[in-house]
């Protein structure tokens, strides 16, 4: 017998119809013998309606407002899947964040959990109830409602299977697991059968929209098996777990390939090349809240510095901006900007232990005659930026190369 926190998504309750079959999935574990925690999300749409309707009210609503509002979408879903499970014969018992007693400190829209009361849990589990629980809420001391941030019923999840010692936090959702990458632009992606936290973090955190970056944080920290898998069809989903010792599988050097065209490129060109000048066009940046991700400098013949670094696309002319006027107080010659990039990325804890990853992949572009603009990379990631229209073919080159297609 084994205690399972199953989290649902929006989609998996978007309907009365699709809410009986979560109850029928439920009962199917019950019947296992299993002890089930449910953390179910707003009907999907729900979240968004609710927000549309607050901006028709107020221009910036008050954030306590907002969570009195958008909790409620939740307060609907656990209330209907208790009674689709009754009305199966099966006891259920549903709670709010605050009746469970998940409190949070009080930053409203975006709070963190800080600690979860079980007992109210664990008595119902005791006594052969299925316990629901609202995603993506919580309470703070004085009893004020708080949400954690958008897609927060994952962490959720995760928290009650963290707090409640449970085998496994399951997510389920509208993909049957997590890719090798994304199978809209590569016919033969395969699903995972496993990955470890760390590299599901490097793709969640560059566009592999599967499961909110939080939650995989938070699993990773307390060790939290996690698994992803469809709401819709019966399979093994993928296992998100930690690093194995265990050295009786072949660990793949590549374990998928994650992208996105969310960045652009800035450089300045002919900066004086002398000690303080990084900072003094990077700190202007960072001051205006702009995130840097990716940077290169060269130094030409003339000793003077290019710059080159990549920020948010949203925020492209902002940056743009900054550094025209820090261009003028340094001297430099030039500053261009350019959204047509795209970046992609190699992930892999085997690439720890194996030389020759980098050369492989920069050798596959360019035999796609694709050219390399800025490479960063990490113990178990190599990140290139390329041209946005080389994007999918690159993708498709590098998931050949590293062997990632299905096996047929
Ligand atoms: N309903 C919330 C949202 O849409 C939380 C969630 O679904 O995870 O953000
Ligand atoms: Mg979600």
């Amino acid at each position: 017998m084994s205690v399972f926190v199953q989290k649902f998504g929006g989609t998996s309750v978007g309907t009365t119809e699709k809410i009986k079959a979560v109850a029928e999935k439920i009962i199917n574990f019950r019947q296992q013998g299993h002890e089930i925690v449910a953390v179910v999300s707003a009907m999907s749409g729900e979240t968004n309606r609710l927000i549309a309707l607050a901006s028709e009210m107020q221009g910036q609503p008050e954030p306590r407002e907002m969570d009195v509002l958008v909790s409620t979408g939740e307060q609907v879903t656990i209330a209907l899947l208790c009674m689709a499970l009754r009305e199966k014969g099966y006891d259920a018992r549903s709670y709010t964040g605050g009746q469970v007693r998940i409190l949070t400190d009080n930053a409203h829209m975006k709070a963190r959990i800080q600690d979860i009361d079980v007992a109210n849990m664990r008595a119902d589990l005791d006594a052969g109830r299925v316990v629901v629980v609202a995603g993506f809420q919580g309470v703070d001391e004085r009893g004020n409602i708080t949400t954690l941030g958008r897609g927060g019923s994952d962490t959720t999840g995760v928290a009650l299977a963290a707090a409640l010692d449970a085998d496994e936090c399951q997510i389920y959702t509208d993909v049957d697991g997590v890719y090798t990458t994304d199978p809209r632009v590569v016919d033969g992606a395969r699903r995972l059968e496993r990955i470890t936290f760390e590299e599901m973090l490097e793709m969640a955190s560059l566009g592999s929209k599967v499961l909110q970056i939080r939650a995989v944080e938070f699993a990773g920290k307390y060790n939290v098996p996690l698994r992803v898998l469809s709401a819709f069809e019966d399979g093994p989903g993928t296992l998100i777990t930690t690093d194995e010792e265990d050295d009786s599988m072949e660990q793949p050097v590549v374990s998928g390939i994650a992208f996105n065209r969310d960045e652009a490129k800035i450089s300045i060109l002919g900066v004086p090349d002398t000690p303080g000048v990084a900072s003094k066009v990077l700190a202007p940046i960072g001051d205006a809240n702009v995130e840097i991700d990716v940077i290169v400098q060269n130094i030409s013949a003339d000793k003077t510095a290019d710059l080159t670094f990549t920020v948010n696309r949203t925020d492209m002319q902002k940056a743009k901006g900054v550094l025209d006027t820090v261009a003028k107080e340094l001297g430099a010659r030039e500053v261009v900007a350019d959204d047509n990039i795209a970046k992609i990325s190699i992930v892999g804890v085997g690439m720890r232990s194996h030389a020759g990853v980098a050369s492989k992949m920069f050798k596959t572009l360019a035999a796609e005659n694709i050219n390399i603009q800025m490479i960063t990379t990490s113990e178990i990631k190599i990140s290139v930026i390329i041209a946005e229209k080389y994007l999918e073919l690159a993708v498709r080159a590098l998931h050949s190369a590293f062997e990632l297609n299905v096996e047929v």
